[in-house]
């Protein structure tokens, strides 16, 4: 084996009043990143800058993040860091203000880069010369607290961009299952399945070794006891905190593993039809399980760690608890009209072959292969495997 590498945030502090670790901080000055006005309503926000207070540091807010944040939104935020030279960044919200405030450090650290310059994995610059980074997730899903990822828009040109640094891997995340818990339902389903769906791709990898495993299993038990709970009861703290756990375990496991075809899939119809990425991923979870189960034994090794019968059978089983469709014809969430979806195959097949995430998917799938898949997940049939 090659020389490999494990990198997770140097602190994780969790469960509930987990929050109040911000009291403990040392350091002068400090930027809070959020994003639309879920944390303000709640009173999170508040609460953070109390807490910053207690600890004697200043700060500040940038609020506003977007979700699917563009490169305009990070250009500016980093502006306001260099005006008030914070020596601490806390990004509070869901995945789409914590990956923008990655990068936003980014810029803060090097004022004269540009984003053209970091698009290319492993190209960005040292981080931490003026500041640390903090996260603390609103959503129980994307485990950018523990990644070393950024998604980035390019507005102008429709183009999403994958930042991957290992230095952009927060140095504290702070999991305060007190927060998601005032995700409404149909969030805390499609964050859910996304959990599941990293985990899930992360045991299969090709880059899955016996540093990512075990958190990639537990992630799959948790989620598979909780996410149900969660979804029916939103109070249940229990399950709450046991779905944020999973989100930020199922981070350490693909951070360094990466991902697969789920994925691949998932971005490439969400950029044709809007459809919200958790809620792809558990669409077409049990077709690739399926496809997939001819190249890796790692479902098998899944099965029978957590004694279940038949992978894809169970994760279809949740779906439908979760009110998620078994395929996208029957999906209300966008319009998926046929004549659209005919259109676009081809097209999103191939660009599906070229994501990032289909190099570690077992088996080298081919461009024939993703179109089969996408055919079976929209119209239902079985996936036929070669
Ligand atoms: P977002 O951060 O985009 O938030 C989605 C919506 O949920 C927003 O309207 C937000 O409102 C609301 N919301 C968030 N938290 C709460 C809460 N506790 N209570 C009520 N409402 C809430 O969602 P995700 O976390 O799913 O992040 C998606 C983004 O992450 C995408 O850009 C995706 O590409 C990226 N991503 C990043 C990864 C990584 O490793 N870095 C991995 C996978 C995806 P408001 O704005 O008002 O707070
Ligand atoms: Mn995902």
């Amino acid at each position: 084996m090659a020389v490999m590498s494990f990198s997770i945030p140097r602190n994780i502090y969790y469960g509930e009043g987990a929050l109040e670790k911000l009291s403990e901080l040392k350091g002068k000055k400090a930027v809070l990143v959020t994003g639309g006005s879920s944390m303000k309503k709640f009173g999170f926000l508040d609460m953070a800058q109390d807490l910053l207070k207690k600890a004697d540091i200043e700060s500040i807010i940038i609020d506003g993040v977007e979700p699917n944040p563009s490169v305009k939104t990070v250009m500016e935020g980093a502006a306001a860091m260099q005006d008030f030279n914070p020596d601490w960044i806390v990004a509070i919200g869901g995945g789409s203000a914590i990956d923008a405030a990655k990068v936003m450090w980014c810029f803060y650290e090097h004022p004269k880069l540009t984003f053209d310059e970091i698009i290319e994995p492993g190209s960005m610059p040292a981080l931490r010369n003026k500041a640390k980074f903090i996260a603390i997730p609103s959503t129980s899903g994307t485990a950018s607290e523990i990644t070393a990822f950024s998604v980035i828009t390019d507005t102008e040109n429709h183009i999403k961009y994958p930042i991957v640094a290992a230095d952009m891997v927060p140095d504290i995340a702070i999991l305060d299952p007190v927060i998601p818990a005032r995700m409404p339902a149909h969030i805390t389903a499609n964050t859910g399945m996304d959990v599941m769906a990293h985990a899930l791709e992360a045991v299969a990898s090709t880059a899955a070794t016996s540093f990512t495993d075990p958190y990639a299993l537990e992630a799959i038990r948790l989620v598979f006891e909780n996410l149900e709970i969660a979804y029916k009861e939103p109070d249940n703290m229990k399950a709450r905190e046991n779905m944020h756990n999973a989100s930020a375990l199922a981070g350490m496991a693909f951070t360094n593993a990466s991902l697969g075809l789920v994925h691949s899939l998932a971005h490439k119809i969400g950029g044709e039809f809007g459809v919200t990425h958790g809620l792809a991923n558990a669409i077409l979870l049990p077709y690739i399980i399926e496809f997939n189960k001819q190249f890796s034994d790692k479902y098998a090794m899944v099965e029978k760690a957590l004694e279940i019968d038949n992978l894809a059978d169970k994760i279809r089983a949740l779906n439908s608890t979760l009110k998620i469709p078994a395929t996208f014809q029957e999906c209300t969430e966008v319009d998926f009209n046929q004549a659209k979806y005919n259109e676009v195959i081809d097209r999103m097949s191939l660009n599906a072959l070229n994501d990032p995430c289909t190099l570690t998917n077992p088996g080298s799938p081919k461009v024939e292969d993703i179109k089969k898949i996408y055919n079976a997940a929209y119209y239902g049939a079985a996936v036929l495997t070669s």
